[in-house]
């Protein structure tokens, strides 16, 4: 079958075709027959090279051999335990070794478990129930954090089936606005039990925080006994082996990862500080618990990834990243187009947009339609971004100076195309 006789079978079985709601778009999405390196592959044949890689965990590529290899080598003695094997400690020894906040680990099956858990643990820590998220910010699809807009007050659930007991004590602000935090820490910041950050927003594109921000809410969640959590699912060992707490030098008193921590394996992980670990059942009263946590598939594959994430090859990625929104910086003033270029590290995005965006109002703000324009042209031209303008984009350590200079002509196609 094609992509679009799959799709149509699909949408009988699965709500929505797919199971999960970005990967549907119109008219309808591509059925992936397999990845390898920087390229995936649909059923139709056609390869594209790919920079959704699966939303952020494939630092390594699709397929790559050394994780394969573990894996092949892990399976043939079980799966899963239900009792600790040393792999747990191996890993965990690498995450303490690499970035700064971590003394102690919890593995768990997804960035959502570690999120929801996280927040847990700050209420339990500070026996306070309000959590302060910012507008925009994606914590995972559990009921605390599903909460986008309001100006301080209480606010709404973004999903039928919340109840509003449960998100009145999520409490939202702008991005890189201190000025609201002060406000609102000034009014309920005895009440507050954390601050939930990503650091660098990628659920709505690329935006980092501005000079001082995180360092203004160190000291601000210091200063009133609130926890302040970085949720580094994206960016922890991505923008460095350290995570945005070592990349812009502020560490946290919580972190939650996934993606890449599983090596294109399901999991997730909170981590912090001894103290506020040492809370977590069974030595604390800070309930966390799953069939799956620290099962030696993903932790293998997660020991196995960053076996290969040393200095050398942050530099390389690094180096691939300038490269390519350099070109694309170049594009964009050739053609005289009035769109921003954003990104570091590995990610990079496109703002439909003409004004610099800091914060989630000002990304909304884009021209989303052109946007997803903008996308079809490049699938058209073998180039997989995902499909919405509030996503980042990633490249792999598989993606060779061709595939970056294949991506720029593509880029180049497609934008003197949506704005003919
Ligand atoms: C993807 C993501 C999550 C959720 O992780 P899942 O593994 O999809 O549950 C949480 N936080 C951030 C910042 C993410 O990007």
């Amino acid at each position: 079958m094609n992509s679009k006789d799959l799709f149509n079978e699909s949408k009988k079985y699965l709500p929505g075709g797919v199971s999960s709601p970005v990967r549907a778009y119109k008219p309808y999405p591509f059925f992936v027959k397999k990845g390898f390196g920087s390229k995936i592959e649909d059923v139709e044949g056609n390869q594209y090279i790919d920079y959704c890689l699966a939303y952020g965990p494939l630092i390594l590529g699709h397929a790559h051999e050394k994780i394969t290899s573990k894996i092949q080598e892990t399976i043939e003695d079980g799966t899963t335990f239900g009792a600790p094997s040393e792999s747990e400690i191996t890993l965990a020894k690498e995450v303490v070794k690499r970035v700064p906040c971590v003394d102690m680990i919890r593995f768990t099956n997804s960035g959502t478990e570690a999120t929801m858990s996280a927040i847990r643990l700050a209420r339990g820590f500070t026996s306070r129930n309000k959590i302060v998220k910012f507008e925009g910010a994606y914590h995972g699809a559990h009921d605390y954090c599903l909460v986008k807009s309001g100006s301080g007050a209480a606010t709404l659930p973004d999903s039928l089936g919340i109840p509003e007991d449960t998100t009145k004590n999520t409490l939202s602000v702008p991005f890189n606005d201190e000025e609201a935090i002060t406000e609102l820490i000034d009014k309920e910041g005895e009440n507050i039990a954390c601050i939930i950050m990503e650091v660098v927003m990628g659920n709505i594109g690329c935006v980092e925080p501005k000079d001082g921000f995180l360092e203004f809410l160190r000291k601000i969640t210091k200063e009133n006994g609130i926890l302040l959590i970085f949720d580094e699912v994206i960016t922890g060992f991505r923008l460095s082996s350290g995570g945005a707490q070592e990349y812009y030098n502020v560490i946290p008193d919580l972190v939650t990862f996934g993606k890449i921590i599983g090596g294109g394996y399901p999991m997730g992980a909170l981590a912090g500080k001894q103290e506020i670990m040492e809370m977590i059942a069974p030595n604390g009263a800070v309930y966390q618990a799953g069939t799956f946590n620290g099962n030696p598939v993903s932790v293998n594959a997660g020991i196995a990834t960053l076996n290969i994430l040393d200095n050398n090859f942050y530099n390389e990625i690094n180096k691939k990243g300038d490269y390519l929104r350099n070109n694309i910086k170049d594009i964009i003033e050739d053609l005289s187009l009035n769109l921003q270029s954003v990104g570091l590290s590995s990610m990079f995005q496109i703002y439909f947009n003409d004004k610099e965006v800091l914060n989630y109002s000002d990304a909304k703000a884009s021209d989303s339609d052109k946007f997803f324009n903008y996308f079809k042209e490049l699938l058209k031209n073998n180039v997989f971004i995902p499909p919405s303008q509030f996503e980042s984009n990633f490249i792999s350590i598989k993606h060779s100076k061709e595939d970056l200079d294949l991506t720029s002509d593509a880029i180049e196609k497609s934008l003197k195309n949506v704005f003919k």
